[in-house]
Protein backbone atom coordinates (compact mmCIF):
# COMPACT_ATOMS: atom_id res chain seq x y z
CA UNK A 1 0.00 0.00 0.00
CA UNK A 2 1.24 3.16 -0.70
CA UNK A 3 2.50 5.17 2.00
CA UNK A 4 -0.30 7.58 4.23
CA UNK A 5 0.46 11.00 3.77
CA UNK A 6 -0.22 13.75 6.39
CA UNK A 7 0.07 17.47 6.31
CA UNK A 8 1.26 19.04 8.99
CA UNK A 9 0.27 22.61 9.45
CA UNK A 10 2.23 24.04 12.31
CA UNK A 11 4.25 27.53 12.76
CA UNK A 12 6.23 26.55 15.47
CA UNK A 13 9.58 25.28 13.63
CA UNK A 14 11.07 22.83 16.66
CA UNK A 15 7.39 21.28 17.25
CA UNK A 16 7.15 21.05 13.10
CA UNK A 17 10.55 19.55 12.77
CA UNK A 18 9.60 16.84 16.09
CA UNK A 19 6.03 15.66 14.49
CA UNK A 20 8.26 15.48 10.76
CA UNK A 21 10.85 13.33 12.10
CA UNK A 22 8.70 11.07 14.20
CA UNK A 23 5.81 10.45 11.30
CA UNK A 24 8.38 9.92 9.01
CA UNK A 25 10.27 7.01 11.17
CA UNK A 26 7.09 5.50 11.08
CA UNK A 27 6.97 5.36 7.36
CA UNK A 28 4.65 8.52 7.02
CA UNK A 29 5.07 10.79 3.78
CA UNK A 30 4.96 14.25 5.80
CA UNK A 31 4.20 17.57 3.99
CA UNK A 32 4.46 20.67 6.01
CA UNK A 33 2.69 24.22 6.08
CA UNK A 34 3.73 27.31 8.06
CA UNK A 35 0.37 29.16 8.06
CA UNK A 36 -3.07 28.77 7.12
CA UNK A 37 -2.93 30.20 3.65
CA UNK A 38 0.03 27.44 3.13
CA UNK A 39 -1.80 24.87 4.93
CA UNK A 40 -5.11 25.47 2.31
CA UNK A 41 -3.00 25.48 -0.50
CA UNK A 42 -1.18 22.28 0.45
CA UNK A 43 -4.43 20.67 1.84
CA UNK A 44 -5.61 21.32 -2.25
CA UNK A 45 -2.64 20.31 -4.09
CA UNK A 46 -1.52 17.02 -2.09
CA UNK A 47 -4.29 15.70 -1.10
CA UNK A 48 -3.24 14.32 2.11
CA UNK A 49 -5.20 11.84 3.67
CA UNK A 50 -4.68 13.30 7.51
CA UNK A 51 -4.39 16.91 8.31
CA UNK A 52 -2.79 17.97 11.59
CA UNK A 53 -3.92 21.28 12.00
CA UNK A 54 -2.32 23.82 15.08
CA UNK A 55 -5.39 25.98 16.06
CA UNK A 56 -2.65 29.02 16.86
CA UNK A 57 -1.15 30.41 13.11
CA UNK A 58 0.03 33.38 12.72
CA UNK A 59 -1.83 34.77 9.70
CA UNK A 60 -5.43 33.27 10.34
CA UNK A 61 -7.87 31.38 12.74
CA UNK A 62 -7.19 28.07 12.67
CA UNK A 63 -11.18 27.55 12.61
CA UNK A 64 -11.49 30.03 9.63
CA UNK A 65 -8.72 27.19 7.54
CA UNK A 66 -10.63 23.95 8.39
CA UNK A 67 -14.15 25.42 7.40
CA UNK A 68 -12.33 26.57 4.00
CA UNK A 69 -10.79 23.04 3.80
CA UNK A 70 -14.23 21.28 4.53
CA UNK A 71 -15.59 23.28 1.39
CA UNK A 72 -14.41 20.76 -0.65
CA UNK A 73 -13.30 17.66 1.63
CA UNK A 74 -13.91 15.44 4.22
CA UNK A 75 -9.96 14.35 4.80
CA UNK A 76 -9.89 13.91 8.42
CA UNK A 77 -8.52 16.86 10.50
CA UNK A 78 -6.72 16.45 13.47
CA UNK A 79 -6.54 19.82 15.59
CA UNK A 80 -3.44 20.37 17.73
CA UNK A 81 -4.28 23.12 20.41
CA UNK A 82 -1.54 24.80 22.20
CA UNK A 83 -4.87 26.71 24.16
CA UNK A 84 -5.77 24.52 26.89
CA UNK A 85 -9.35 26.65 26.24
CA UNK A 86 -12.61 24.11 25.66
CA UNK A 87 -13.44 27.05 23.38
CA UNK A 88 -10.91 26.36 21.07
CA UNK A 89 -11.51 23.10 20.11
CA UNK A 90 -15.49 23.34 20.22
CA UNK A 91 -15.56 25.86 17.74
CA UNK A 92 -12.74 23.61 15.51
CA UNK A 93 -14.66 20.28 16.02
CA UNK A 94 -18.34 22.04 15.19
CA UNK A 95 -16.18 23.58 11.97
CA UNK A 96 -15.71 19.98 10.82
CA UNK A 97 -12.06 18.65 12.73
CA UNK A 98 -12.46 14.99 13.35
CA UNK A 99 -10.53 15.09 16.72
CA UNK A 100 -7.89 17.05 18.67
CA UNK A 101 -4.50 17.04 20.75
CA UNK A 102 -4.15 19.67 23.37
CA UNK A 103 -0.09 20.49 23.39
CA UNK A 104 2.11 19.28 25.08
CA UNK A 105 1.33 15.99 23.97
CA UNK A 106 3.68 12.39 23.26
CA UNK A 107 4.69 11.32 20.32
CA UNK A 108 3.21 8.12 21.33
CA UNK A 109 -0.44 9.56 21.93
CA UNK A 110 -0.05 11.64 18.43
CA UNK A 111 0.89 8.27 16.42
CA UNK A 112 -2.02 6.38 18.45
CA UNK A 113 -4.40 9.33 17.03
CA UNK A 114 -3.29 8.93 13.68
CA UNK A 115 -4.09 5.10 14.03
CA UNK A 116 -7.51 5.80 15.86
CA UNK A 117 -8.32 7.94 12.46
CA UNK A 118 -6.31 5.73 9.99
CA UNK A 119 -9.21 2.92 10.88
CA UNK A 120 -11.76 5.36 10.72
CA UNK A 121 -11.14 5.46 7.71
CA UNK A 122 -10.38 2.42 6.38
CA UNK A 123 -13.83 0.99 8.28
CA UNK A 124 -15.66 4.34 6.02
CA UNK A 125 -14.16 2.93 3.01
CA UNK A 126 -14.97 -0.73 3.83
CA UNK A 127 -18.53 0.24 3.20
CA UNK A 128 -19.70 2.03 6.18
CA UNK A 129 -22.93 2.23 4.56
CA UNK A 130 -24.22 -0.84 5.40
CA UNK A 131 -27.10 -2.02 6.88
CA UNK A 132 -25.71 -3.14 9.54
CA UNK A 133 -22.78 -1.46 12.06
CA UNK A 134 -20.25 -3.53 13.77
CA UNK A 135 -17.46 -2.60 16.49
CA UNK A 136 -16.89 -5.07 18.49
CA UNK A 137 -19.15 -6.96 20.11
CA UNK A 138 -21.86 -4.07 19.02
CA UNK A 139 -24.04 -4.63 16.34
CA UNK A 140 -26.69 -2.28 15.08
CA UNK A 141 -29.28 -2.95 12.32
CA UNK A 142 -30.47 -0.04 11.40
CA UNK A 143 -33.33 -1.83 8.96
CA UNK A 144 -34.18 -3.42 12.00
CA UNK A 145 -34.11 -0.45 14.54
CA UNK A 146 -32.50 -2.98 16.87
CA UNK A 147 -28.91 -3.15 18.21
CA UNK A 148 -26.95 -5.74 19.79
CA UNK A 149 -24.14 -6.41 22.39
CA UNK A 150 -22.86 -10.24 21.50
CA UNK A 151 -26.21 -11.84 20.60
CA UNK A 152 -28.24 -9.58 23.61
CA UNK A 153 -30.59 -7.46 22.25
CA UNK A 154 -30.01 -3.86 23.51
CA UNK A 155 -33.07 -3.07 25.26
CA UNK A 156 -33.17 1.21 23.87
CA UNK A 157 -35.77 3.90 24.58
CA UNK A 158 -35.88 5.47 21.52
CA UNK A 159 -33.58 8.29 22.24
CA UNK A 160 -30.96 5.98 23.25
CA UNK A 161 -30.93 4.51 20.12
CA UNK A 162 -30.75 7.97 17.91
CA UNK A 163 -27.82 8.56 20.03
CA UNK A 164 -25.99 5.14 19.73
CA UNK A 165 -26.57 5.60 15.97
CA UNK A 166 -25.30 9.12 15.66
CA UNK A 167 -22.35 7.92 17.47
CA UNK A 168 -21.96 4.87 15.11
CA UNK A 169 -22.22 7.34 11.93
CA UNK A 170 -19.52 8.95 13.38
CA UNK A 171 -17.48 6.20 14.99
CA UNK A 172 -13.87 7.83 15.82
CA UNK A 173 -15.13 11.25 15.46
CA UNK A 174 -15.37 13.20 18.74
CA UNK A 175 -19.09 15.06 18.18
CA UNK A 176 -19.61 18.04 20.60
CA UNK A 177 -22.36 18.29 22.53
CA UNK A 178 -23.75 21.29 20.28
CA UNK A 179 -23.28 18.71 17.46
CA UNK A 180 -25.20 16.08 18.75
CA UNK A 181 -27.92 18.24 20.77
CA UNK A 182 -28.58 19.82 16.79
CA UNK A 183 -29.41 16.25 15.00
CA UNK A 184 -31.28 15.15 17.87
CA UNK A 185 -33.42 17.64 18.66
CA UNK A 186 -33.11 20.16 16.16
CA UNK A 187 -31.27 23.89 16.15
CA UNK A 188 -32.15 25.98 19.13
CA UNK A 189 -31.74 22.83 21.09
CA UNK A 190 -28.07 23.51 22.01
CA UNK A 191 -28.54 24.17 25.27
CA UNK A 192 -30.24 20.95 26.31
CA UNK A 193 -26.74 19.71 27.36
CA UNK A 194 -28.18 18.28 30.72
CA UNK A 195 -30.96 16.22 28.76
CA UNK A 196 -28.37 15.09 26.66
CA UNK A 197 -25.99 13.84 29.64
CA UNK A 198 -28.78 12.34 30.88
CA UNK A 199 -29.74 9.85 28.04
CA UNK A 200 -26.15 9.27 27.51
CA UNK A 201 -25.49 7.54 31.27
CA UNK A 202 -28.63 5.58 30.62
CA UNK A 203 -27.41 4.15 27.22
CA UNK A 204 -23.84 3.70 28.87
CA UNK A 205 -25.13 1.64 31.37
CA UNK A 206 -26.96 -0.35 28.92
CA UNK A 207 -23.73 -0.26 26.70
CA UNK A 208 -20.88 -0.81 28.83
CA UNK A 209 -20.81 -4.08 30.71
CA UNK A 210 -18.30 -2.56 33.15
CA UNK A 211 -20.09 -0.21 35.26
CA UNK A 212 -17.75 2.88 34.36
CA UNK A 213 -15.63 1.26 31.81
CA UNK A 214 -15.48 3.20 29.12
CA UNK A 215 -14.88 0.60 26.03
CA UNK A 216 -17.28 2.01 23.45
CA UNK A 217 -18.30 5.66 24.17
CA UNK A 218 -15.75 8.13 25.60
CA UNK A 219 -16.42 11.16 27.47
CA UNK A 220 -14.62 14.47 26.50
CA UNK A 221 -15.07 16.77 29.51
CA UNK A 222 -16.54 19.88 28.44
CA UNK A 223 -16.28 18.86 24.98
CA UNK A 224 -18.45 15.83 23.93
CA UNK A 225 -18.68 12.79 23.36
CA UNK A 226 -16.98 9.68 20.54
CA UNK A 227 -18.00 6.36 20.20
CA UNK A 228 -14.18 4.38 19.90
CA UNK A 229 -13.59 1.86 17.02
CA UNK A 230 -12.30 -0.82 19.04
CA UNK A 231 -11.66 -3.16 16.70
CA1 LIG B 1 1.20 27.85 16.79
Amino acid sequence: MDKWKILVVEDDAPVRRLITASLSAEDYRVYTAVNGGEAIREAASRSPDIILLDLGLPDRDGVEVIEKIRSWTDTPIIVISARDEDSDKIGALDAGADDYLTKPFSVAELLARLRATQRRLSHIAAGNADAVFRNGELTIDYAAGCAYLGDQELKLTPMEYRLLCLLAQNVGKVLTHKYITQHIWGVGWESNIASLRVFMATLRKKLEKTPNETKYIQTHIGVGYRMVKVD
